[in-house]
């Protein structure tokens, strides 16, 4: 008997070829299947089998401690990258980068008595304000833009400020805007594939993820790199009360994913995932050029410590413009064109963007230009 074919959300038929022509082109998550070819050419190294007996214990119970063998996997990919200073800092594992955001904000708001206002610069990630409200004590709450912080005689006392480098929608690299802030710094896009390495960074507390390196959102595993011990083992604590530890079939499923990372000589996808990524690019912003209704993020050429030459850009996200003063709610202007984005104002931005993610894929990525290709061909036209 044939086996049921599961078929992609844009095809059906018995071999899925049939393309479902009304199909919307969805562009919302940071899903980021992008990388999923690469892990097919290397399907035989990267697989992991456990068998039913290994590593049952607790993790403080486990005195085969593959975690040291992890962190140091996790400092090669770095020092490979060259994104990232470690030297005499501390390393905390989090069930991916989203946990390590909450328990770097319960560490740093146990250095003052008075409650710490958390606050992040527009346009930003929106979890940072979620997750703030969500997990609120008398020690934390959320406060806001930054922005509006800077522009008032407040001195920043007390404030913790999360930088998104680059940043979460506009690809823009950032540095804190306020400087007596204590800073978190989420770093989960600092890698060659998204863009250019101008310096390794060297900040207190830096927060990375598999999922935006090797694209292994499901495994949830992300990592702290901390310069102060004390936020440290506050960090730590949180992990041992809110989970004690992170499971060891993730580690074991991040040790073997960053083995094959680091096979020859270490470089080969940062190669990949950076020429896939500038291709999407390029082909997004010449489909808008042709535009006069519609503008993209420009983000300027630099240096790369990695790529060791000045390299264009490859971010993770459009962050897509509506120009025309009717089109208020760019959205709905893209929903029209059966385009599927995240507004804007989920960012604490304008609803006049909306962010169109490249990082899926490759069947969701020709769906969308194909989309946009079509919308920016009738602006004279029919409309
Ligand atoms: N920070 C930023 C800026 C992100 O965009 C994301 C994922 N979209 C995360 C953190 C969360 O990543 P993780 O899967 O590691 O929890």
């Amino acid at each position: 008997e044939k086996p049921v074919c599961e078929c992609n959300t844009c095809y059906e038929g018995p071999d899925c070829s049939q393309f479902l022509p009304d199909c919307a082109a969805n562009a919302d998550s940071g899903d980021p299947l992008f990388l999923e070819p690469f892990w097919m050419q290397h399907a035989e190294s990267s697989a992991v089998l456990v068998a039913g007996w290994h590593r049952m214990s607790y993790v403080f119970a486990d005195h085969t401690s593959i975690s040291q063998v992890l962190v140091n996997h996790i400092l090669k990919v770095h020092s490979i990258a060259r994104n990232a200073i470690t030297k005499g800092k501390y390393i905390v594992f989090g069930v991916g980068s989203t946990q390590l955001l909450s328990a770097a904000v319960f560490a740093l708001s146990l250095k003052s008595s008075s409650p710490a206002r958390v606050v992040a610069a527009s346009p930003y990630y929106p979890v940072y304000k979620t997750q703030t409200d969500f997990f609120e004590t008398v020690h934390f709450e959320f406060q806001g833009d930054a922005l509006v912080l800077k522009n008032t005689s407040d001195s920043g006392e007390n404030v913790i400020e999360f930088v998104t480098s680059p940043n979460n929608p506009d690809g823009h690299l950032r540095k804190a805007v306020l400087p007596s802030a204590n800073a978190i710094y989420d770093r989960a896009y600092y890698w060659p594939h998204f863009t250019a390495i101008p310096a390794p960074a060297d900040e207190d507390i830096m927060i990375f993820t598999i999922s935006k390196l090797t694209g292994h959102a499901g495994s949830r595993f992300g990592w702290a790199i901390v310069k102060d011990k004390d936020v440290y083992l506050n960090m730590c604590e949180y992990f041992q009360l809110a989970e004690m530890g992170v499971s060891r079939d993730t580690q074991l499923r991040a040790l073997q994913l960053l083995k094959v990372v680091l096979e020859g000589d270490g470089s080969e996808i940062f190669h990949f995932a950076y020429e896939k990524m500038r291709d999407r690019w390029e082909k997004i912003s010449q489909t808008v050029s042709f535009s006069k209704r519609f503008t993209i993020q420009e983000i300027p050429p630099q240096y790369c410590n990695f790529f060791e030459k000045i390299r264009g850009p490859s971010p993770a996200y459009v962050w897509f413009k509506c120009e025309r003063e009717e089109d208020t709610n760019c959205n709905d202007v893209l929903g029209a064109a059966n385009i599927i984005g995240r507004s804007g104002s989920l960012f604490n931005s304008e609803d006049r963007y909306v962010r169109l993610s490249l990082l899926k894929s490759d069947d969701d990525f020709h769906l969308l230009l194909y989309r946009l290709k079509e919308l920016v061909a009738r602006e004279d036209g029919t409309e």
